[in-house]
């Protein structure tokens, strides 16, 4: 049978990173067995539900390139692919539960219900359940008289279906990452399955969509193990328990400190994005970082998130697309949670851009420059990138890192000047200025060679020159090879920012 799997995310805010791993664990699985990825919108939820956040998905997906075979976008032989187009669908199902009673009216309001709650947590400390051990004492279509429920029917009072949990029951399945799992049926609330306005909630909805999508996998958060009973409960009543998909719940993403369930506002204090585009939040006004907008590359995102509960089971850290879905299967996700580490998903990013071209690097680091309204040559921007890129873990980090190259640099490393640098020194420095002038083409491996003749002319060591070169260059001993630099920046920059910066030098020390 073809491997078919979902994506199944509610709209009802910006798609979290968890998400994305979710739909690349599905992604992963689809292309490593030759089957099929879709992207299902359950929007069942009016109340949840949050304008843009579907237009925030899709958006995302696309910018990491997990494309779906089929989807509310692409279409597809099961669609629609949204299940607010879907209602009559969920309703012959839910009937059909009715009919066979499994399922039952239930009629309380939501004022009874509010009172029910007070009521017995004052009574027990507990909030109730809606299930096996109180629906007698409710208003339902078990507990009251036909008749009763003849006329409540008849005067068109709201009412929603609710699943009968069977009584006395352990309800197992086997889970491809945590193994066995068993619940008690006395664990297992009545759930509500089809709301007083006809929609669906989640449990029925994705049953019945997970079938009729013929999905042979369902790979999703660990949240959502908790569901799994009634979800077998429901797939049993169905007649579908011998083609119900196989159940796989992927770790929790835990904070970076390794506590709790990794959370936006736990991120946000400590700087870090969790989503993986910007959000404006229109309630608070709040928009929450997005990796894009922080400089990430999506392939460096998605390796990272790979390695988030996922162990190839060998060293290898660093997989292209294709190396990912070669390697590849839920044999090898783990049960316990896996920390959010932002400086490894930087590492990552780091070692992306390494190898990338430099071209491509120099125009993305030339619409940065003018937005940030810094002059700078295009031409020049391949090579300066080509640099930087071995010292920044992100693009954004670029135009800082390597300010020097557009501009005077605006600061000065004194401490090391005073130990590299004596004033009487100057005039090899001016004797050194006229040689590179001189130098031609102004090229690396030129002013090199420039540089170590005059150096062994003259018995100056290496070690003397090169550290104030760099210093009056770009105010710092970091940076890229020196001789690099200077070709970069070009002959007249070299020589008019060398003589400016020596003087300074002088005048500093002297002062
Ligand atoms: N709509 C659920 C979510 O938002 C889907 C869970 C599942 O994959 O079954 O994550």
């Amino acid at each position: 049978m073809a491997v078919r799997v979902r994506f199944a995310p509610s709209p009802t805010g910006p798609l979290h990173i968890g998400g994305i791993r979710t739909a690349l664990y599905n992604y992963l699985f689809a292309r490593h067995h030759g089957g099929q990825f879709l992207l299902r919108i359950e929007d069942t939820d009016q109340k949840r539900y949050v304008a843009n956040a579907e237009e925030y998905l899709l958006e995302a997906l696309t910018w990491c390139g997990l494309t779906p075979d089929e989807g509310p976008v692409q279409g597809g032989p099961d669609g629609p692919y949204r299940q607010s187009e879907r209602s009559a669908i969920y309703a012959v199902y839910a009937q059909q539960l009715l009919d066979s009673g499994h399922a039952y009216r239930a009629f309380d309001t939501e004022e009874e219900l509010d009172q029910w709650r007070v009521r017995e947590e004052a009574a027990t400390g507990q909030p109730p359940k809606y299930d096996l051990h109180s629906r007698m004492t409710l208003r339902n279509s078990l507990s009251l008289p036909p008749e009763e429920t003849a006329r409540l029917l008849a005067s068109g009072a709201d009412h929603v279906l609710r699943l009968r949990v069977p009584e006395n029951e352990t309800i197992s399945f086997v889970d491809l990452i945590r193994g066995q799992v068993s619940f008690r049926s006395e664990e297992v609330d009545d759930k509500v399955l089809l709301k007083a306005d006809g929609l669906p909630t989640y449990h029925l909805a994705n049953v019945v969509d997970d079938h009729l999508m013929h999905i042979t996998h369902v790979i999703r958060g660990e949240e959502w193990l908790s569901s799994g009973p009634l979800h077998i409960l429901l797939y049993r009543y169905l007649g579908w328990e011998n083609e119900r998909p196989a159940f796989a719940h992927l770790p929790l993403i835990l904070n970076p400190n390794g506590q709790g369930k990794l959370s936006k506002r736990t991120a946000d204090k400590l700087g870090i994005p969790v989503f993986p585009l910007n959000w404006l939040d229109d309630a608070s006004g709040q928009t929450w970082m997005g990796f894009r907008e922080n400089g990430f590359e999506p392939q460096a995102l998605l390796n990272f998130l790979a390695l988030l509960g996922w162990n190839p089971g060998t060293e290898q850290e660093l997989f292209s697309m294709d190396e990912m879905v070669q390697a590849f299967d839920l044999d090898r996700v783990h049960k316990a949670g896996a920390r959010f580490d932002f400086d490894k998903a930087r590492w990552f990013n780091q070692e992306y851009l390494k190898r990338m071209d430099n071209g491509v690097l120099a125009s993305r680091l030339g619409q940065l420059l003018v937005e940030r309204g810094v002059l700078h040559d295009a031409n020049a921007l391949p090579a300066i990138a080509g640099m930087l890129k071995e010292r920044v873990h992100l693009l954004q980090e670029m135009p800082e890192a390597g300010h020097y190259f557009f501009e005077e640099p605006r600061s000065l490393d004194e401490a090391a000047l005073r130990k590299k640098y004596k004033v009487e020194g100057r005039p090899v420095f001016d004797q050194l200025l006229g040689e590179l002038q001189d130098c031609s083409p102004f090229e690396a491996e030129a002013l090199e060679a420039k540089v170590k003749a005059y150096a062994a002319q003259t018995g100056q060591g290496l070690g003397v020159l090169m550290p104030i070169l760099r210093l009056a260059l770009a105010g710092t001993l970091q940076g890229p090879p020196v001789f690099d630099m200077m070709a970069v920046l070009g002959k007249e920059k070299v020589v008019q920012r060398l003589q400016q910066n020596l003087d300074r030098f002088d005048a500093l020390l002297a002062g």
